[in-house]
């Protein structure tokens, strides 16, 4: 893993580092791959703010903005 974290572009240099290190953690966040907890797909992705759903099965679930949790 990298010591420094990279910023990503998008935001700019508009806001403060703070705010741009947070947005940084929750893109990656919610970048991340995840697996379909009903067939263990990599095709679980989140469909809108809250609604996470797999595309092999359309099983879907209701989680978190930005994370699910179980
Ligand atoms: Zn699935």
């Amino acid at each position: 893993m990298a010591k420094k974290s990279s910023s990503l572009k998008g935001l700019g240099c508009r806001y403060g580092i703070k705010l741009r290190k947070q947005y940084t953690k929750t893109y990656k966040l919610l970048k991340s791959r995840r697996l379909c907890p009903e067939c263990n797909s990599i095709k679980f992705k989140r469909e809108a703010i809250g609604i996470w759903s797999c595309n092999k099965c359309k099983f879907k679930i209701a989680g978190n903005a930005y994370d699910i949790k179980f």
